[in-house]
Formats: C-alpha cells, structure tokens, sequence
C-alpha cells in the first residue's frame, strides 16, 4: 500500500465534541483526521478510506465498538485501534484488547500527550509489523519460490534417478545375459571387470578371472602385444581375431573389439571392450575352405587341391632329379550301375572305391577324386631312376587294379567293378614348361589307351615308359626264384694300401641269369629293394660272406677287412642286429674281420635308432664304413655322433679329380674331415695311376678300384690273398 505523507486517522464516537477536539488536536501533529459517528459509519469509512490508525468508542449506539473491532478482525485487516471509552469497566478493556484493540485508553483524556504518544506508537508498531509482514510475505514468497524450485529440482532428480535406475537395470540385464563377453582391462593388464558370460563359452566363471592379468585368458604373448600394439595406435579395434585359452588348454578362437577409454587425464585409463566366441565362424570359414578343396562326396582331395600338389611335385621332382607318376583311374561301366541301380548305390560305390585306394597311402602321395568316376594318384619321390620309377609306379597300379576288383556289397547287392589305369611319369621330358595338366592329360591319353586296349588293363603315356617297366616287372619276377635257383653269387673286390698289399674287400653280389646273362647289381638291387626282396638276398649276402670268411681264416689266409653291403630296408629291420649275431655264431666268422658297409641316407634317417644299432654292431667288434660318402647329406654333426670306422670317397668324385678342381676340394676336405673325426678313408673307383697319385697326395692310405683289380669270383680272390698283394 503506497504510504500516505500524513497519516489518516479515523475516529469513530457517537459524541461529537470529542470527535473535534481530536480532530483539532491531530491536525495539529500533520494528522490527517476523518470521522464516523458510529460503529456502522466507521465500517463504512474503514471500508472506503483505508485508515492508518482508528480511535474507536466502545459504547456506542446501533453498532457499537466492539463490532468494528469484530469487522477488523475478521477482515484481518490490520490497522491499528486504539480504544478510547468512557466505561472504566476491566471486563470491556479485556474484551477490546481481546478483539484485537491494540490500546485503551480512558475518557475523557486529561493529557492529550498521552494520546499522542499512543498513536505514535501504535503507528510506528504497526509499521514494523507492515515491514515484517511485507518481509514475511517475501521469506514467505522466497521459502515458496525456492520450494518450488527445489520441488522441481527433486522432481528432475528424482526423474533422472528413475532413468538410471532404468538404464542400470537394462545395463545389468544387458551384462548378464549378453552372448558376448564384455571387459575392462586396466593398463597393467589386470582385468577389473568381466560379463558373466564368459562362462558361456569357457570353463571360466566371472570370479576366477576378476583381478587376474589379462594373460590368463591370452597368454600368446604374440598376439597379445599386436592388439595392445593396435589400439595404442588407433585406440580402437574391431573384429580383431585372437585365441583365448581356456582353463583346460583348448585355445577358444575369438573376435576382440575393444577402445582405449581416457579416464581423468590418464591415471585410470582402461580397455573396454566385447569378445565373441567365433568357433562355429571358424568351422563354417574351415568348411568352406575345405570344400573348395576336397569332394564333398568321398571327402579325397579335388582336382584344385591335386593340381597344386602337382605343381609342387613337378618342380620338386625336376630340382631333386627325380620322378614321380601320375595315376589315372577310370571305372569301367561305371555308368550302367549309376542308371540301373541308381545314384545312392552308385555313390556308395564310389566312396568305398575311394576308400580301398587310400589304403597304404603313402604320406607323400595324394589320391583325388577329379568327378563322377574318375580318381587319379599322384606318387610322389620314386627315385632318381626311370626305370625303378615307372616299376614302382605299375606296381601301384596293379594292387589298386587288384583292389578294385574285389566284389562291393552295397545294399544288398553285389557289384564288380574293374578300372582302366593310365600312368604318366614326370617329369616326362627335360621341357621346363610342363606343366601339372599336361601331366594330367598325359595319364588321361594313357588311361583311353588303357580302354581301347579292352578295359580293366594297365598302360603308360610313353612307350619306352611301358617297355621299361614291364621289363623291371620281368626282374622282380625273375628274382623272386634267383635265390632258389642258385644263380647269385658273391664278387670279391680287393681294397690295398699304395704299394698294391692287401687290406681287405668288398663282397658284391652277381647274378647271372640262365637268358638274360650278367644282371647287373645297378639294375636289381633297387628292384630287390622296393619290392623287398632285399631282405632274403641281402641275408644271403651275409651269410655267404661269412662263410668264406671262415673259409680263409681257417685256411691261414691273412684278410684284415671283408666289407657287406647293407641295403636301407635291410639295416631297418628291428631284429637286424640280432640276424647278424646270429650268422656269425652259426658260421663261426670273426666278427672283427667283418665290416658293414652302410649309406648316408640310411644312417640320417633315424638317427637314435641308428646309432643304437651302430653301437651294438660295432660291440660285436664289426667295422662300420660310411659307402658313397659325399653324394648324401651327411651333417658332420650326426657323423660324429656315429661310432663309425672308415669312409669311403664316391667314385663320383674320383673320377673327375684330375679334371674337376671342385671334385679335387671335395675328396680334399672329406679326407681332413675324416683325419679330424679320426676315421680311416678308402677312396673307391680308382682306375689310373694319376688318380692314385692324386689320393695319395693328398694323404688317402687305402683304394679299391679297377686299377688294382675288379670284383673276381672267390677262387681268383683266393689266390689274390695267397699272393697277398696285387699289381697294377
Ligand atoms: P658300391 O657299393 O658302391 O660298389 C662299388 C661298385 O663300383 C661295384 O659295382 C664295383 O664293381 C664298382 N667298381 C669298383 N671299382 C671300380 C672302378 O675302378 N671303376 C668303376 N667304374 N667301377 C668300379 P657293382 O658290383 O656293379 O655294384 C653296384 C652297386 O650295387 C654297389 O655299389 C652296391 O651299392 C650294390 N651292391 C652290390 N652288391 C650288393 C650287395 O651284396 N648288397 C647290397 N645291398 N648292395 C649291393
Ligand atoms: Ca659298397
Ligand atoms: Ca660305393
């Protein structure tokens, strides 16, 4: 309310004088003064004027006194009243006051003074409650204001609490059922927070992994150090393949997504990140992966995979010079089963054609399935000899021709089937241009030749292929009855120091066929081998050694060193040992005076048994001698490991010495490195006095060569060890 300059008073009495002499007496202290002549004018002039201040008779006609006081307070209209009565009665004061008077003062006034005093002081009063009640009103106004705003601050709070209860409960229910595993990782590796999930697909539960080092779950320290690498330098990485590896072992593969996350500067920076077990990815990617390689049906290696193979085989084959063959198979009237039977049985059929042609596969070879009836085997590593090559490889086509046409059960009925076979060698010509289809082509060409020449048969590419293994299959059969037939028979090939005196020999089979004439060891030996018929002639060998052995020892014939060759196959048997103690019992040969001569290839081959066998030989007092030293592999390394006595330098080498400076530094440094391991030397194939010049030159003691003698029947050998020396 806008402040009046002077203060209205209202004054409300039924007797006029006293209204004046109010009136007069504030105007004169800059009172405003208006008046009511009773109760009900009063109300009136209340209403209308809004005094400050009221001076109000009790006793009073029509409405009295202590209704205007009634009207203020129900009004709460809050002007003072002070009450001025004529009735001296303390039951009227107590009832003003009661009503809300705020003073009472008695009539008439003597001392105006006082009246003054009680109006001033009942105006600044009520000022002071004006302010306070304004002030009020403003706490009051402000206390609602901030209420509200905090009302609605709680509100929001409350809102937004809801939401993160909401958005933790969804997270919670996300964390724990989520097929991915999702983790923190500190910077030091630990790993400080891990989905349940983990167990899902590893033996892991949450607990076991919480606080442990990252390490645990991938120890490739590899492919640990890549990722960590990854997302140092691009702070995230997605779909990153790494291996988890469970509590058991087994490696988990997995698909990492992860991102650095910077925490207040640095301090708490972790990785976050999900993993995804992608095993069946892995097998559905490895399935793909395999079918686009194998057959789906019998499951053999198709015609990409074999292909590739090939290729790799030809250029192998052309580095080490050696062959290798090609296998085409056609089953004859394949056709007629498939339409009269139908595909399941035909397709049955083929699988269990499939399965009968990997039956003792050698690791090296490959049998492929090119479609509908048609399988090709790939034989790899056959040696550096045609001849032996394409033998072995009609060998191998026989036993599957063989194999084949066994019966077939297949529901219920009974089948036959027999193959035509093409053989085509590689590398087939000096060409380097061939190329794995041509081989492939070739085989095919020889397997419709195979057809023409009425099915269920046999035939090579190239003819001269043809000849010579039908002529190796000849001596393998021919072979066979050697023995019995008594047409082998042992050479004796002196070995002599550089003055012609005798210091031992070498045993060589011959064998002389009742047609054919000399068969040369060259040519059957490899036969013997590979079919292993080595292991009764290479017994034969020794036994018959040994018993000339006896022979000339008891006849007083001074023969230091009878050398055997020992075939690969024949030193590999497990008894072998055993065999040889044994014929040296029955025969009563001195073992001291026997020596066996073994190859490189077979000495490397498995070198713990090998030695095994070396140590137990050599306990039998018998000489071992490394034969062809310098055409292997031999590793100095494995050499001295090998309780050996002599070496003997390949002719190879001899041959050239006077015209290969290479051949001069080979046989050079083999006899040092026999000086170092202490090892005595026999250089073989010598033939002219420069190369015995040469060997002896260069500090070799013993020889074997045509120089001296040839290999000679026992009788001639017996009157070289009579005599014994020989002259060049
Ligand atoms: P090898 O063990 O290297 O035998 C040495 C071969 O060189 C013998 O051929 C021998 O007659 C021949 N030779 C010796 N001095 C000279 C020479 O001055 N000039 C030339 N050009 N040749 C010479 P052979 O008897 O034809 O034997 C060939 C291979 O057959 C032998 O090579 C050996 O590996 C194998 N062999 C022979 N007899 C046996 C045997 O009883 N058992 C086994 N497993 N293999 C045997
Ligand atoms: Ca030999
Ligand atoms: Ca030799």
């Amino acid at each position: 309310m806008q402040k009046r300059e002077n203060p209205l008073i209202l004054t409300i009495d039924d007797e006029e004088n006293i209204r004046d002499s109010f009136r007069l007496f504030l105007e004169d202290f800059e009172y405003t003064v208006i008046e009511a002549c009773n109760g009900r004018e009063g109300i009136e002039k209340i209403q209308q004027e809004k005094p400050d201040l009221i001076l109000c008779d009790l006793r009073m006609p029509d409405v009295d006194g202590l209704e205007v006081l009634q009207f203020l307070k129900d009004q709460e209209l809050n002007i003072p009243i002070i009450v001025v009565s004529g009735t001296g009665v303390i039951g009227d004061a107590i009832e003003a006051i009661r009503r809300g008077a705020w003073n009472y003062l008695l009539k008439p006034i003597q001392d105006m003074s006082v009246l003054l005093h009680a109006i001033s002081q009942a105006l600044e009063r009520a000022q002071l409650l004006d302010e306070n009640r304004a002030y009020q009103e403003h706490l009051e106004e402000e206390v609602s204001r901030r209420t509200e705003a905090l009302q609605k601050t709680m509100q929001e709070l409350n809102q937004s609490h809801q939401k993160v209860q909401e958005n933790e409960e969804k997270y919670r229910l996300i964390f724990e059922n989520l097929q991915d595993v999702y983790f923190e990782i500190l910077l030091d590796g630990m790993i400080y927070e891990i989905s349940p999930s983990i167990s899902h697909f590893s033996l892991y539960q949450r607990e076991e992994v919480l606080g442990e080092n990252i390490e645990t779950l991938f120890p490739s320290t590899q492919n640990r150090e890549r990722l960590l690498e990854l997302l140092r330098n691009n702070s995230s990485v997605t779909d990153y393949e790494i291996y988890l590896q469970d509590s058991d072992g087994t490696l988990i593969p997995c698909s990492l997504n992860a991102r650095y996350q910077d925490v207040e500067g640095g301090s708490q920076d972790k990785i976050c990140g999900t993993l995804r077990d992608i095993t069946e990815r892995k097998q559905a990617e490895a399935r793909i992966e395999y079918l686009a390689y194998f057959d789906a049906l019998t499951e053999l290696p198709n015609r990409r995979l074999l292909l590739d193979r090939l290729e790799q085989n030809i250029s192998r084959a052309r580095r080490h010079k050696h062959f290798g063959a090609m296998l085409f198979l056609d089953l004859d009237r394949f056709k007629n089963i498939n339409d009269s039977l139908g595909h399941p049985v035909g397709d049955a059929l083929l699988k269990e054609v499939s399965t009968r042609l990997t039956i003792d596969l050698r690791n090296e070879d490959t049998v492929s399935r090119l479609g509908g009836d048609e399988f090709v085997m790939l034989m790899s590593d056959l040696g550096n000899d045609p001849i032996n090559a394409a033998a072995m490889a009609q060998q191998k086509a026989e036993t599957i021709q063989a194999r084949l046409a066994e019966k077939y059960l297949i529901s219920d009925h009974v089948l036959h089937v027999t193959p035509s076979i093409g053989v085509a060698m590689f590398p087939s010509s000096d060409d380097n241009s061939e190329t794995g289809n041509d081989i492939l082509r070739y085989a095919d060409t020889a397997m419709y030749r195979a057809k023409d020449d009425g099915r269920d048969t046999i035939r090579f590419f190239l003819p001269s292929m043809q000849a010579a293994a039908d002529e190796r299959l000849a001596i393998e059969k021919e072979l066979r009855y050697a023995i019995e037939k008594n047409e082998l028979s042992l050479y004796f090939q002196t070995q002599v120091d550089q003055n012609g005196v005798i210091v031992g020999a070498e045993t060589l089979i011959r064998w002389i066929h009742p047609e054919s004439g000399f068969i040369s060891p060259a040519t059957f030996i490899p036969v013997a081998e590979a079919t292993g018929l080595i292991l009764p002639i290479g017994q034969w060998v020794l036994q018959h050694a040994c018993e000339y052995l006896k022979t000339w020892q008891d006849a007083g014939l001074e023969i230091h060193h009878l050398a055997v060759n020992v075939s690969p196959r024949q030193f590999r048997q497990p008894d072998f040992v055993y065999q040889v103690c044994s014929i040296l019992e029955e025969t009563g040969a001195d073992p001291s005076l026997l020596g066996l001569e073994l190859t490189e290839g077979m000495v490397i081959d498995n070198v713990v048994d090998t030695i095994e066998k070396m140590q137990a030989l050599k306990q039998l007092g018998i000489e071992l001698s490394i034969d062809d030293f310098g055409t292997g592999y031999s590793s100095l390394t494995y050499l001295k490991r090998m309780p050996l006595d002599i070496l003997k330098i390949d002719q190879s080498f001899v041959r050239d010495i006077s015209t290969d400076a290479n051949d001069a530094a080979i046989v050079d440094t083999i006899i040092s490195m026999a000086n170092h391991l202490d090892l005595k030397v026999i250089a073989e194939g010598v033939e002219t006095e420069l190369e015995l010049a040469f060997l002896a030159g260069k500090g070799c003691k013993t020889y074997q060569g045509y120089h001296f003698s040839r290999p000679v029947p026992d009788d001639q050998f017996t009157k070289q060890l009579e005599a014994g020396t020989v002259h060049c």
